[in-house]
């Protein structure tokens, strides 16, 4: 049954996260046949529409039989920005004390989104101002999928829109995707579905900073494309940079990503691997040289991202000329590199940076809140000058 019931009272139910499996079940449960759940996931996520008034090839005692039973949940949007060069950004309060922020950006001809599976993060990885803001709680199937559709809602009724705005979909945003499994799992499946939200599976991308029993698991589960928040060429660096590395080494988390390559036996093509560019931590030419040696064996396209500081981070974004020096160390080793370009800037895109400046949960936050203005001063210094 939908996460959002409980046995104590017969409460709505949320229709935003069932998947067409579980919306059949929904309408058998109140006597309706299963080409009402295409009909009505064909409104909510084709047409984005959350009112079932709107919904106007059902007839109308279903539609108060719908109203009586069920719900569509949409978060509220508390902020919302758009820039000029395409970039859409909104902050979603899911409760009282949380909220998520979601990021599109469009590139030639594709709409990519940056959605969120958890508010705050566990893993606290020492560059990522989602981990500095503490572990909240996990986001259910509905609220990750209300991220897509709200960003499908802002262009416009489908009828004007033509093709679908979100073609790509990164689980990216706040938090660990692989530590909210089932409905993070749930929430792709029904991005997958062709009555959902039609994105295909090179086209959907799952970002884990290294979760091995879990990478395995969602191997087992579903077929979609992995990348890896690697950032560090060795265990010494990667243990400070990315702590969860203590648990599951460089070796294991490689390991895994043989076995995500190798699941099938025509092979999957690659894993790509993002490399957050901090300077004087993790940019000179030796950890280059590491990073090539180290991925040797799996097929990989390397992410450079310059990294986004915030206030009291401590760390310093690697200048372009290092980061391009990087890049084309790896394109002569073989490696597709990309680096990863800053638009949407102007409405602070970087995923999990918005929220906390615009939340004041802990003592921690408030104590950045303080430094907003004094970006460079933090009581997280460079490991390495
Ligand atoms: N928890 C998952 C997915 C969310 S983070 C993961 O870690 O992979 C998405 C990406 O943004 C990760 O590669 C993460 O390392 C990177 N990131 C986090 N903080 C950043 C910052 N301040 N600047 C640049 N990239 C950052
Ligand atoms: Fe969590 Fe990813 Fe941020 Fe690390 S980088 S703290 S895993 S959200």
């Amino acid at each position: 049954m939908n996460e959002e019931t409980n046995s104590t009272s017969r409460p709505k139910v949320n229709l935003m996260g069932l998947t067409q499996e579980e919306l059949v079940e929904f309408f058998a449960g109140i006597g309706e046949k299963p080409f009402r759940a295409t009909q009505v996931m064909k409104w909510l996520h084709l047409g984005a529409v959350d009112d079932f008034q709107d919904m106007t090839n059902l007839s109308k005692s279903l539609r108060a039989k719908l109203e009586s039973a069920a719900e569509i949940i949409v978060p509220e949007v508390t902020f919302k920005k758009y820039s000029k060069d395409g970039t859409r950004k909104w902050v979603l309060k899911l409760d009282s004390g949380n909220s998520v922020e979601t990021v599109f950006i469009p590139t030639d001809g594709r709409g990519t989104l940056c959605v969120s599976s958890q508010v705050g993060c566990v893993l606290d990885c020492s560059f990522c101002s989602t981990g500095k803001q503490g572990f909240q709680r996990n986001l259910t199937t509905a609220e990750i999928i209300a991220q897509v559709w709200v960003a499908n809602q802002s262009f416009g009724p489908r009828d004007n829109r033509g093709d679908r705005p979100v073609t790509n979909v990164v689980m990216m945003g706040m938090g660990e995707p692989l530590l909210n499994f089932d409905n993070v799992i749930k929430a792709m499946h029904l991005m997958k579905d062709d009555l959902g939200y039609g994105i295909s599976k090179r086209r959907l991308t799952l970002s884990t900073s290294g979760v091995v029993p879990a990478m395995d698991q969602m191997n087992e589960e579903i077929d979609v494309a992995l990348a890896v928040s690697l950032h560090a060429p060795n265990d010494e660096l990667r243990n400070q940079l990315v702590p969860i590395n203590r648990k599951y080494p460089l070796k294991e988390l490689l390991a895994a990503c043989t076995r995500y390559l190798d699941k099938y036996e025509s092979k999957r093509r690659r894993i790509t691997m993002e490399y957050v560019m901090i300077e004087g931590v993790n940019d000179s030419p030796e950890h280059a040289k590491e990073l090539a040696k180290l991925l040797q064996k799996i097929p990989s396209k390397i992410n450079l991202i310059p990294f986004n500081p915030f206030p009291g981070s401590g760390y310093r974004r690697s200048p372009p000329e290092r980061v391009k020096w990087f890049q084309n160390f790896l394109l002569k080793q073989g490696y597709t590199t990309t680096v990863r370009s800053t638009r949407g800037e102007d409405i602070d895109a970087a995923c999990g940076q918005l929220v906390g400046m615009v939340e004041d949960k802990t003592q921690r936050n408030s104590r950045w809140r303080e430094k907003l203005i004094d970006v460079k001063s933090g009581d997280n210094p460079p490991l390495k000058k």
